[in-house]
């Protein structure tokens, strides 16, 4: 006997009809990639996915990770044949020694003799005999022991599943520009986006001598993080003061942050232009600040050529925040360093933008030359 990793993948891939395969390709070339450098054997019996290896417990914290994968089990391999099934599930009941228990056959060799009702019958009659109180509860048991039977058999309980992240597999949904900032809401945005199978590049607006260095390391950390989940990713950080310079110059106070937010998604637009990028992703929520209004959002929206996507934009605060606990960039995103934004806000930002005026007062800018000279400056990092 030895133990194996059972992967489950999402339910959803089963929908895909003929582009089956190509997410089960990437699935598995996702799984081999958080899995470098390990030692470990990959491999299917009867359309089921098994890996083995000594570190078992690393190996399944890595791959429960790989989006696309909703659950993983650790079974017992067995051979199949009946007196071993029989003892591996007393010795399973043993572990857990629940109220009461069900056994749950799923036949997939059909060469083997017995039926997967049988299967189940003789092995909870084995069980009931080998031991003082158990109980068989088919309807709500507390206990469901698992025997699936392929060329080989593996046996298991509920209590060796693990949740995995879920999701679909990474790079199967095209390609977005994420706007990462430091703050709490981007990195979740862009998380969400990943685990639906959209490939990550990162745009950072970097305002120095404003912003330090040290809010520059920061949004670099919370890529870091996401990349975790992904795999490698390209950032790139955009030198924003000269257009702030010039927005404070030119254009009125209360209109200054939608403008930049529009700088922003012009900026955003041009370079997934340049690198291939078919969508942009942002962390805004409606109504979060003075501009995510509706009106703010369309203003800014006005300046994207291509489709803008807000995954969190009907999220409440707290419930963005527990996600950000939960994938690990919360702590990263409060560390106190100032945004752009700090500086160049103003004190009474317009709620109620409208395009018309926005872009009167954009007129007295050159505005192509601006995004031009901002992207020649961009730095990129491979992260
Ligand atoms: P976050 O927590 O993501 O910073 P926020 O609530 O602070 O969001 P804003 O500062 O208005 O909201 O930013 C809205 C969105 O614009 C952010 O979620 C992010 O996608 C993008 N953004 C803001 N500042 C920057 C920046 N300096 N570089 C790149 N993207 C930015
Ligand atoms: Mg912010």
């Amino acid at each position: 006997m030895r133990k194996l990793i059972l992967i489950k993948y999402a339910s959803e891939i089963f929908l895909k009809g003929l582009n089956r395969n190509k997410f089960e390709k990437k699935l598995k070339d996702n799984i081999r990639n958080v899995l470098k450098g390990m030692e470990y054997e990959f491999f299917i019996d009867q359309n089921r996915w098994f890996i083995y290896g000594e570190n078992i417990d690393e190996l399944a914290n890595r791959v429960k990770g790989v989006f696309g994968i909703k659950e993983i089990c650790i079974v017992n391999e067995i051979e199949a044949n009946m007196d071993l099934i029989k003892e591996t599930a007393l010795n399973l009941y043993n572990e857990v020694n629940p109220i009461d228990f069900k056994i749950e056959t799923n036949r997939a060799n059909k060469d083997f003799p017995l039926k997967s009702i049988d299967v189940s019958r003789e092995v909870g009659a084995y069980i009931l005999q080998n031991t003082e109180n158990a109980k068989v509860n088919v309807v709500k048991p507390q206990c469901k022991i698992i025997v699936e039977i392929r060329k080989k058999a593996y046996v298991y309980t509920e209590y060796n599943k693990i949740n995995a992240v879920g999701g679909l597999p990474y790079g199967m949904n095209g390609s977005t520009m994420l706007m990462l900032s430091g703050g709490i809401d981007s990195p979740v945005a862009g998380y969400m986006m990943a685990r639906r199978g959209v490939e990550l590049s990162c745009v950072y607006y970097h305002s120095h001598p404003y912003t330090s260095e040290r809010a520059k390391d920061k949004v670099i950390d919370l890529a870091k993080i996401l990349s975790s989940y992904t795999g490698k990713i390209k950032m790139y950080v955009i030198p924003f003061t000269e257009i702030q310079m010039e927005i404070m110059e030119k254009c009125r106070e209360d209109e200054l942050t939608i403008i930049m937010r529009r700088f922003m998604m012009h900026v955003a637009c041009k370079l997934a232009d340049k690198y291939d990028i078919n969508s942009v992703t942002t962390g805004e929520s409606i109504g979060q600040v003075a501009s995510q209004t509706m009106e703010g959002l369309i203003v800014s929206n006005d300046a994207a050529d291509r489709p803008v996507f807000r995954p969190l934009i009907a999220f409440d605060k707290n419930d963005i925040m527990d996600i950000s606990r939960e994938i690990g960039t919360y702590e990263t995103s409060i560390l106190p360093y100032e945004d752009c934004c700090t500086i160049f806000t103003p004190k009474h930002p317009k709620t109620k933008p409208r395009l018309k005026e926005i872009l009167n007062s954009e007129a007295k800018l050159d505005v192509n030359a601006l995004i031009d000279r901002a992207i020649e400056g961009v730095e990129e990092y491979n992260l």
